[in-house]
This record gives structure tokens, sequence and C-alpha cells, in this order.
């Protein structure tokens, strides 16, 4: 695609090059790779508040942030200090550290339905570990999850996922042997009908419901109230478990997640993302009861190496403490809604159809004039429209997630001028696509 002719990006396509050689399709995470856009990537070269910078000195108004960490933005000074008092002491002990009980506990503190906690390196690692604990707990080997969430790469959470899964139409992935994936019912989101009708059948052999509270990964799609009065009620008169995976709303949305907002008690949750502050984390939690069924104290077995590393838990104990005490929540949701609301308008004034669905401080402008509550509302998205949109802004010095179906950001160093920016560039890019 030459739609960033404007854009230098000489040194990001001869690392581009090189990278494709030597790493599968040059990234490391296929998304990154801006295959659902065209186009090359830019190689990131450094971050400064709201900004990103790639490797030919191009600057950009950061609204992937990391894919959701960076609550603070780059290099918030109070991670940053945490960082380097980490490491001069030691990054790495295999041994129980004081700072992972006091993540733990902030995290507790938070979110209370976590009553007990287990640090993991991600946010996939936190969903497998939760739904072996859900099976070990209720003795059932059944799973139901909705279309178009995405709860990292497990095998049997790869059917129908979101996130790059759906961007490259491979909802399936290869190396998936089909009796993996066997025990996972995949229903609709948003459809309490569906979900009671599962449960009718099997209900008996259902171990938990794993969901987005609010969903980041086929874009931010929002519950409706009756599906989430459906995820309260239905799995617990079958003694079946609630999983939320709040992995991309966990201290995202409100400083007690989605359940906060949307007050539903789940069984297990699953974070990561801003509980790293940018480093590689997870943590997933519940009932005191459920999670002493996890080893030592129980048979369900999980164990990692760098779980609860140094590095990562300073990284999240200052993001978590900058939150706690300037609760910045209010702001970002009514930054996203200025910035959501001029899009709209810009988007209207030149007769491009979008709907634009947001919670907070994340958001996704669909391509679509259409409603967008579940999968299939998503896939009427112009998808090649918005393609073009995503060069656009790019060259205009915005970075959005290069796909219709990702979760853009905002962080707390996005003030009234980046939006101003993001909206100038949008006016541009809408007319440009129109
Ligand atoms: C990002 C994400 C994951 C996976 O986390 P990783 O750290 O990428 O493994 C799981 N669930 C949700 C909801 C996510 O947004």
């Amino acid at each position: 695609m030459s739609a960033d002719n404007a854009l230098i990006l000489n040194r990001s396509q001869a690392a581009m090059a090189r990278a494709r050689d030597v790493i599968p399709g040059g990234v490391n995470s296929p998304v990154r790779a801006l295959r659902a856009v065209g186009g090359d990537p830019f190689f990131a070269a450094g971050g400064d508040g709201a900004w990103i910078y790639d490797e030919d000195g191009n600057r950009y108004v950061d609204l992937i942030l990391s894919w959701g960490p960076l609550i603070l933005g780059h290099r918030h000074p109070a991670v940053v200090q945490s960082l380097a008092g980490v490491l001069s002491r030691g990054f790495a002990f295999g041994a129980p550290t004081v700072g992972e009980v006091d993540l733990a506990e902030a995290v507790r503190r938070a979110v209370p339905s976590m009553e007990r906690v287990r640090l993991v390196n991600s946010g996939t690692e936190a969903t497998m570990s939760a739904v072996r604990v859900a099976r070990g707990f209720t003795g059932r080997p059944k799973l139901v999850k909705f279309e178009g969430c995405y709860h990292g790469h497990a095998d049997y959470l790869l059917v129908k996922a979101g996130s790059g899964a759906m961007t490259f139409g491979t909802p399936d992935s290869a190396g998936v042997p089909a009796e993996f994936a066997a025990h996972t019912i995949t229903l609709p989101y948003n459809d309490p009908e569906a979900l009671r009708a599962a449960f009718a059948a099997a209900g008996d052999q259902i171990a938990a419901v794993i969901v987005e509270p609010y969903v980041g990964n086929m874009g931010v799609v929002l519950p409706t109230p009756a599906f989430v009065e459906a995820l309260r009620q239905v799995p617990r008169a079958h003694g079946a478990l609630l999983i939320f995976d709040e992995v991309m709303t966990g201290f995202r949305v409100s400083y007690g997640g989605a359940q906060e907002l949307l007050d539903v008690v789940p069984d297990l949750t699953c974070l990561g993302k801003v509980i790293g502050g940018g480093l590689p984390v997870g943590a997933y939690g519940g009932r005191r009861e459920i999670m002493d069924q996890v080893s030592p104290v129980g048979p369900v077995y999980q164990a990692g190496t760098l779980s609860g590393n140094p590095l990562s838990v300073a990284g999240g104990m200052a993001t978590l403490g900058v939150l706690s005490q300037t609760r910045p929540y209010e702001r970002l949701d009514q930054a996203g809604a200025r910035l959501c609301a001029g899009l709209a308008e810009r988007a209207k004034a030149v007769g491009v159809p979008v709907t634009i669905n947001r919670i907070g401080s994340m958001f996704t402008v669909f391509f679509t004039d259409r409603p967008v509550g579940n999968l299939a509302d998503a896939k009427t998205c112009d998808t090649e429209k918005f393609g073009r949109f995503f060069h656009r802004m790019r060259e205009g010095g915005v970075s959005l997630p290069p796909s219709q179906f990702e979760a853009a950001f905002l962080s707390i160093a996005h003030g009234e001028d980046e939006i101003d920016r993001i909206l100038a560039a949008a006016e541009v890019a809408f007319a440009a696509v129109a």
C-alpha cells in the first residue's frame, strides 16, 4: 500500500526487511505487522507521555499505548523511579519478595472479589490458569466463551477468538486439535437467551463462563443490561463459575475494573496489561476456597520461573500507586467523551458513517452505520475504508491500532493539545476516505 508515502520510514523499512528474515512475519505478536491495513509498521525508538517516536524520527500521538498497559503514558516518572530502584537492588531472585505481597494486596483492595491473587507473566497465563482452576474446583470439563472475545492464545481459548486471530480471518488457529477445542462452547456476545439455552443443554458439564465484561478485542463492545444480568445469574444457578477476563479493563475503566462499574462479583478475575505498567505481567484470583485449589495448597498445578518478578511488580505497584492516589478515571472519561464526540462530528460532516463505542478511555471507531453489539455487527464494518483512515491518521501524526477490531486508548498524559491534534488529523483523514 502506498498511502503512507508522505511518511519517511526508511529505517523502519530496513529493520523490517531484516526482521522478516529472522522472526516470523518480522514481529513477535502478529497484529504489529499491519497485515490488516497494509503497509509497513514503524519501529518504535522511544516514548514520552502521550507520544511515541519511531526510528526515522517521526512522532505520533500514541493511541495504542502498548495495547493498553500505559495508562500513565510513556515513562511516567513514578514508574521510571520504581524500576530504577529495582535495578539497583537485583531483578530476579526466585524467592518470594515483599513487593509481590504489596502488589497482591493492592489488587485485592481495588478488586475485593480477588480474595487471593496469583501473579503470572502474561494475560494468556492468567486466563489459562483461571480456567484450569475453575475446572479443578468444579470437576467439570466444559467452558463457555463468547464470539469476538479474546482470552489469550491457549488452545481451547482460540475458538472464534477476536483480536489478531479475527483480523487474519482465521479464528480457529492451525495446530489446535479439534479435541482440544471440543470442550469450548462458543456463543454470541450480548445474547442472554443463547447463554440460557447452553446451560439448559449442558449445564452440569460447564465449569465456567469466561467473558470480557466490556469487550476490547473485537473493537470496543459494551454489554447490555440483560446480558450482564444473565452473566450474574445463569452460571451460578447451575453451579458453574463466572470468570471476568479483565486483562484489558482492569484498572483501565475504573480502579475496581469493569466489575465495579457493572456491579457484578465474579468468582474469578484475570488481570494483566495495566497491572504491569508496561512490563510483562498477569494475575488471576478470586474466592478464597476456589483459589485454595492452586498448588501448593491444592491439587491444581500452576507455576512460573519469573512469576512475580521484581521489575514487573515494581512497574505495577508504581502504576497502581499513581492511579489510587490521583483516581484519574473521571478525567479520562471526559477526555474520551470529548475525543469521541469530536470524531463523530468530523465523520458526519463529510458523510462517513461510523459507530463509536467507548467505555472511559477505551474506544473504537467502527466504519459501519449499524450499532455494534456483537461480532456479527462488527463484521459489517468497511475494513478497507478503515485501512485508508489508519494510514491518513498515521501521516497526520496519530498512531491508531492497525485493525478495525481493536480498542484505542487514552492515557493521563493525553491533554487538550493531544486531543486537538488527533481531531485535526481525523478531519483530514475522514475527508480523504469519504
Ligand atoms: C491482552 C488480553 C489477553 C492476553 O494477554 P497477553 O498478556 O497478551 O497474553 C487476554 N485477555 C484480554 C481481554 C486481553 O485484552
